[in-house]
């Protein structure tokens, strides 16, 4: 069977939208009825789904998936680095004031709360060191060199892959949606190079067993239905992408404008033992797919991707940011269906042309 995997968010609940926003922080423990209400309807309806694989969609993020370890931290101010949006707004990661570096929070911790609930594999999503680091400010910090912030960042990211991998984790998914911004950003593609080094100075540290059950996500950033860098082409990414020490890829594919030159090039650079998991549905399309359209791009997909290094995702969470409305949740699980029933029909078509 071709494997299936969500990224990993899930629109909250409403009312746990509203809370969170009249409360002012999310670590209010008036929350807790509502996080707890919030997990298990979500590993509820996701099992429903018929995903072989689910994630708990992220509930507790009460930020985002980028600053959920650091939201809370003394040594940080709000006024970090910018990521703009195609729509006009904006999001910021928080900028460090002082070391030393510490996680708030680690993410084995969601999943553990996922894991009570589930009944089958939970995959958690993690954020990559390369999008923490943009927390060091470009002047630098006195007392607290960007050498000392790096190695304890890469030592916080590793303790956090292991913890989730040790709690039971399906697999560990490290969301890297800043790869393709850092094209945009600088052109040159120095900027990417530096962040591909980070990732694999990081993932060196893990075991080769370990990396089996790790990947990496890919996309253009998706929030209030919009992106940060679906503009540059994917051409520019995907062979530096597939330097990364990983056995398992998530990459955007259903929202690309030119499908088969990105899949193409993904053909070129995959390497053995690599397993591609490509987007067949959009979160950010308010339109639900249908099995049958779902079906189709796996089998276009299957056209450049050798079937035993081929899965189906999503092309990102449905609500990277905790307070994006934008998606019902009914809308995500319909989405998630057609994504499994459709992965269905092709394997059943390529397995009997
Ligand atoms: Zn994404």
């Amino acid at each position: 069977m071709i494997p299936t995997e969500p990224i990993g968010s899930i629109p909250r609940p409403t009312e746990l939208i509203d809370a969170i926003g009249r409360l002012g922080d999310g670590t209010d423990p008036r929350l807790e009825p509502l996080y707890d209400a919030a997990i298990q309807e979500t590993v509820r309806l996701f099992e429903a789904t018929g995903s072989p694989v689910i994630s708990d969609g992220e509930q507790r993020k009460y930020h985002n998936f980028l600053t959920y370890t650091v939201e809370g931290l003394e040594n940080t101010a709000p006024d970090g680095f910018r990521i703009p949006f195609a729509s006009g707004h904006m999001r910021r990661v928080p900028r460090l004031t002082a070391g030393p570096f510490r996680y708030r929070r680690y993410a084995d911790k969601f999943l553990e709360q996922a894991l009570r609930h589930s009944t089958v594999p939970v995959k958690q999503a993690v954020i990559s060191p390369s999008a923490l680091s943009l927390m060091y400010p470009a002047d630098g910090l006195p007392d607290y060199s960007r050498e000392q912030f790096i190695e304890d960042l890469v030592n916080e990211h590793v303790t956090e892959v292991r913890r989730c991998l040790a709690a039971g984790a399906h697999s560990v998914q490290i969301d890297f949606t800043e790869a393709r911004l850092a094209i945009k950003i600088d052109p040159t593609g120095e900027l990417l190079a530096s962040f591909i080094d980070l990732n694999n100075l990081a993932l060196g540290r893990l075991t080769p067993a370990e990396r089996l059950r790790v990947g990496v996500h890919t996309c253009a950033g998706g929030d209030r239905d919009s992106t940060h860098s679906a503009d540059v082409p994917y051409e520019e990414l995907l062979p530096s992408l597939f330097q990364l020490n990983v056995t398992n890829f998530f990459v955007a594919m259903a929202g690309e404008r030119d499908r088969e030159s990105a899949l193409s090039n993904i053909a070129d650079n995959l390497k053995p033992g690599h397993r591609v998991f490509i987007g067949v549905t959009s979160p950010i399309d308010s339109r639900l797919e249908s099995a049958e359209t779902v079906r189709d791009r796996v089998i276009e997909a299957a056209r450049f991707i050798p079937l035993h290094q081929l899965g189906t995702t999503d092309d990102c969470g449905f609500a990277p940011f905790c307070d994006d409305r934008s998606t019902p949740r009914e809308l995500a699980f319909a989405k998630i269906r057609a994504r499994v029933a459709g992965t269905a029909l092709a394997d059943q078509a390529l397995s009997r042309p």
